[in-house]
């Protein structure tokens, strides 16, 4: 992938989710404890400070590096979890950025997430829209990053109405129930920002 694609995706990627900071912040104020947003932007902060190094390494090392720097700043339940789907990529990415090899790079990825959070889908967290946006993905054919897109923002949309079963908000049951995972809005946010950048 050329240097200056590969930086347009690290900064939508950062900007959108510090952008969105306050909204993820409320959102885990419903439900968890608060601190959601300021996690986020702590570990997009320090990828943007290192924006330029990040765009100058090979598409893989880009992943490893932003996986490591989630890990080390975001904290909470969601940095390992993020970490662990940037180093996961990291290990089967291709260096060009070939759609099918992204794509089954990707569903490595949420694999790799499942294991890290002991988690599936269902449970009202982050994978519920990692997993549909894999399995999008996976389909290929027209339209692709549009209907990625789509899918990433109904799918954090569908955790709504879910109950958690995993992290914070299991703690509350059914109270969990009405209100959009934090972590779900931040993972379509992500997802949406690579979007529009590959899908022009
Ligand atoms: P914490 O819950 O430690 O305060 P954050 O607020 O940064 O961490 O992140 C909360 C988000 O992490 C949740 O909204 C959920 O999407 C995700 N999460 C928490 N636990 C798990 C898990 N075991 N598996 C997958 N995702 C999880
Ligand atoms: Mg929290």
């Amino acid at each position: 992938m050329d240097q200056a694609l590969q930086k347009k995706l690290i900064e939508a990627i950062a900007t959108t989710v510090i952008a969105h900071a306050d909204e993820l912040t409320r959102l885990d104020q419903q439900i968890g404890d608060g601190d959601h947003g300021l996690n986020m932007k702590r570990g997009f902060d320090a990828v943007l400070a290192d924006i330029d190094n990040l765009a100058a390494k090979s598409l893989p090392e880009a992943a490893k590096a932003i996986g490591t720097m989630l890990v080390m700043k975001v904290g909470g339940a969601s940095g390992p979890l993020y970490g662990t789907l940037f180093l996961a990529l990291a290990k089967a990415l291709p260096a060009d950025g070939e759609p099918v090899a992204t794509a089954r790079a990707f569903a490595d990825a949420v694999e790799a997430v499942k294991a890290r959070g002991k988690s599936q889908e269902g449970q009202k967290t982050l994978l519920d829209v990692l997993v549909p946006v894999g399995t999008e993905f996976a389909a290929g054919g027209d339209r692709l990053a549009a209907r990625v897109k789509a899918r990433a923002f109904a799918a954090a949309d569908g955790t709504v109405a879910m109950k958690a079963a995993r992290g914070r908000a299991s703690f509350l049951g059914e109270r969990s129930i009405g209100h959009m995972d934090p972590g779900a809005r931040s993972a379509s946010l992500m997802i949406a920002a690579v979007c529009d950048v590959v899908g022009g």
